[in-house]
């Protein structure tokens, strides 16, 4: 090449940089011109001395305006508009598809479309991390996104397989793991992370999912104005009649005391029957065998018919069984010899010296083993569902992919009463918010610190006060649960609570009858205890923490289920299960562990953040409730994240990296260049013509202000 073609190379170079950074520009123009009626676009753009006022205001304009996407940064914000929008569509994916961030309106696609190219480019793993409390869009939204990648991704006829699996994985899941919650009538009772696996050519080649901590009581009981999962009256409103002959089952859920509890099966913007055909399409999509469905829905017809069996107490005061007909129908459709079964439900084991004894169950003892073995067969049902979604999702061909992983967990939450599993969720997202945190607001601060650039520190809540109290060894609340649990018959929750008020009291984030002041102690009942979490302050009742937290089973229960003929029951009840000799770890032990696991999983790879917001209680469109949504920015650290964000670099690579990606776009000087790299990226950048503030030299890596400046460079490889 001669030098003048390089030259002419070079200045096309540049004309496209100054082209693209001018599209960008005009899109920002338009933006900021039509900002009087619908806002601004990037939170980035307004006003440096933002108040929280003007953020409300400009987050209230863009919703009546039906936008409920803005940006801080590359971070996406999102109010549930709580109606259907018209920008789902696949012209809108086309126009979204390829686009740099800042050229085109917010949107989830685009967010999707930049974390997708950039895992291309630079061939590195990325998670999205979508919170905000319950209801407020996190499923949805994952569910856009996934869609988006199923709908652009290069595809064959093999990947268009995985793409329907993956699709179609989500439906299964939803049914039998969501629920209708005061909060959400397609609330998530489990927490759910996903990966989506990439070829080199960006094909979805397979997924991975894990599931966390279901709500398993959900099962046996729910709350006035709740509902089991969904998959029950799905069956029930929408299973064919030969299908409801076979599981003994009626075709009316007020039957069924596992789904009366509530007191509404019928939701108007739940279609059972619909929700029904769809999920025994997909069932067959995901390669269930004809043999695993009816299984399958043995099981879920058992649990029903479970729920209806009762006891009367004989002479003695022992538990008998009222009728045996459900117990029947157990029997049959799990394959169980009727008696076995009929002794597991009244009878338990226990080890006399070495021997051996049956002894009767009271009345409500019967009723507690009862719904300890619905709910631990439909908690183990669920495993195995997960299991066998991911073996049909599986990816057999080991060539190196990247993934994109999807969090979608249960949102905060406060009920008027409050159990264990609130509890957990709460742990769960403070969690979140806690790795959230870590990853902007605080490793950010420090890098510029490390790095040396001049910085103003932006101060921010840490709630890492509250997940020390929540889980700090030998002092925080779980090791006080699970010393507890560890005295049986012993301990209660009462004394759970008193625990915690002698170990806790004085904490600014926890509080009890005992603890409070006089006025606020007229708030708290005598079992209660509160926790100031970093979303608000939530109120537990200690009752049946203990309990839940064991997850006891009686040991012939499990024996009962390992004589199951059905295959799914065998499965989940292996014969070589450690029983009740070896203590098993407790329920929130578990979730604790599980959740350190996905800590480490997420910090493997590159975050991007969608933060929903819930625009009002009443689940309604066009209501913006200020209080509600201006709580809601508080906590989930916007104004503070938006601080940093305008202050500080929207991205940040080692020299190194930089230099390697972008010097082609220099031809004349590399492959003759022999300094180092920072002294590389000096003369990159000049080359370029980078404006001075729009950069700055750290010790390892160049940092970029906007964002529309990497992506003006990165488009210049287009020319
Ligand atoms: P949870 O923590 O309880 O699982 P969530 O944050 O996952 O809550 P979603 O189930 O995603 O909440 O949303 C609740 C409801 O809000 C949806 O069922 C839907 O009706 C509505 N909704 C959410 N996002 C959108 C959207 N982008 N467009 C239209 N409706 C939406
Ligand atoms: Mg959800």
């Amino acid at each position: 090449m001669t030098d003048l073609t390089m030259t002419h190379q070079t200045l096309e170079v540049k004309e496209s940089l100054e082209e693209r950074c001018n599209k960008i520009l005009r899109n920002m123009e338009a933006s900021l011109t039509a900002r009087d009626r619908v806002g601004i676009q990037d939170f980035v753009l307004l006003d440096p001395h933002t108040s929280e006022s003007a953020f409300l205001d400009n987050l209230r304009k863009r919703f009546h305006e039906n936008l409920i996407y803005t940006y801080i940064g590359t971070l996406l914000v999102s109010v549930n508009p709580y109606k259907e929008l018209d920008i789902y569509s696949k012209k809108q994916m086309d126009t979204y598809m390829g686009v740099n961030f800042f050229e085109l309106p917010p949107h989830i696609y685009a967010l999707a479309d930049n974390v997708f190219r950039t895992m291309q480019s630079e061939f590195n793993n990325h998670f999205i991390l979508i919170s905000g409390e319950s209801g407020a869009g996190k499923t949805e939204a994952s569910k856009k996104i996934l869609q988006f990648y199923a709908v652009s991704c290069p595809s064959t006829k093999l990947l268009n397989n995985v793409r329907d699996r993956l699709l179609l994985s989500n439906p299964v899941l939803e049914a039998f793991g969501n629920a209708k919650t005061l909060k959400n009538d397609n609330s998530s009772r489990f927490g759910k992370y996903m990966d989506i696996q990439f070829d080199h050519q960006g094909g979805a080649v397979g997924g991975h999912i894990l599931s966390y901590l279901l709500e398993k009581s959900r099962v046996v009981h729910q709350n006035h104005g709740e509902r089991n999962f969904h998959i029950f009256y799905q069956l029930v409103e929408g299973g064919e009649e030969d299908l409801l002959r076979w599981l003994g089952l009626e075709r009316n859920c007020k039957n069924y005391s596992y789904l009366v509890q509530g007191d509404c099966a019928k939701v108007s913007s739940i279609n059972d029957k619909s929700d029904w055909k769809t999920v025994r399409k997909a069932l067959s999509v995901i390669e269930f065998s004809e043999s695993d469905i009816e299984n399958l829905f043995g099981i879920i017809a058992s649990v029903l018919h479970l729920g209806n069996i009762k006891f009367d107490a004989d002479a003695r005061g022992y538990a008998s069984l009222s009728n045996y007909q459900e117990m029947h129908w157990v029997s049959k459709l799990l394959g169980i010899p009727a008696q076995v079964l009929q002794q597991g439900l009244t009878h338990r084991k226990i080890e006399a010296k070495s021997e051996e004894v049956l002894t009767p169950f009271s009345v409500d003892h019967a009723v507690y083993a009862r719904d300890a073995l619905a709910k631990a067969v439909y908690g183990r049902t669920f495993n195995w569902l997960v299991n066998k979604i991911n073996e049909s999702l599986a990816n057999k061909d080991s060539s190196r992919k990247t993934v994109i992983g999807l969090l979608d967990i249960y949102g905060f939450e406060v009920f008027n009463v409050n159990s264990f599993e609130q509890f957990c969720i709460n742990y769960c997202n403070e969690k979140l918010q806690q790795l959230f945190i870590e990853l902007t607001l605080k490793s950010e601060q420090e890098e510029y610190e490390m790095e040396g650039i001049e910085w103003e520190p932006v101060p921010y809540f840490n709630n890492k006060i509250i997940c020390d109290l929540v889980e700090e060894k030998h002092r925080g609340i779980i090791s006080l649960l699970d010393e507890e649990c560890l005295r049986p018959g012993e301990a209660t929750d009462l004394t759970f609570l008193e625990k915690m008020e002698e170990k806790m009291g004085g904490h600014p984030h926890f509080l009890t009858h005992k603890l409070a002041d006089q006025k606020t102690r007229k708030t708290l009942d005598r079992g209660d205890f509160r926790l100031l979490h970093y979303a608000g302050e939530v109120t537990y009742c200690v009752v049946g923490f203990l309990d839940k937290n064991n997850d006891l089973l009686y040991r012939n229960g499990k024996e009962v289920m390992r004589q199951s003929k059905n295959a799914i029951i065998k499965h989940c009840f292996p014969p070589t299960e450690p029983d009740s000799k070896r203590r098993p770890e407790t329920v929130v032990t578990q979730f604790k562990s599980s959740l350190v696991g996905l800590t480490e999983i997420l910090m493997s790879k590159e975050p991007w953040y969608v933060r929903c917001i819930k625009p009002n209680e009443a689940k309604q469109p066009g209501r913006f409730d200020d209080v509600l949504i201006r709580h809601q920015v508080k906590y989930l650290g916007l104004m503070e994240h938006l601080r940093v964000r305008r202050a500080g670099f929207a991205y940040r690579r080692k020299y190194e990296i930089f230099l390697q990606r972008y010097k082609p776009l220099c031809p004349d000087t590399w492959p003759k260049w022999k300094g180092t790299a920072a002294e590389g990226v000096k003369l990159l950048i000049k080359h370029l013509g980078f404006r001075s503030d729009e950069y700055k030299m750290g010790r390892t890596k160049i940092f970029i202000r906007h964002p529309r400046t990497l992506f003006a460079t990165e488009d210049a490889f287009q020319v």
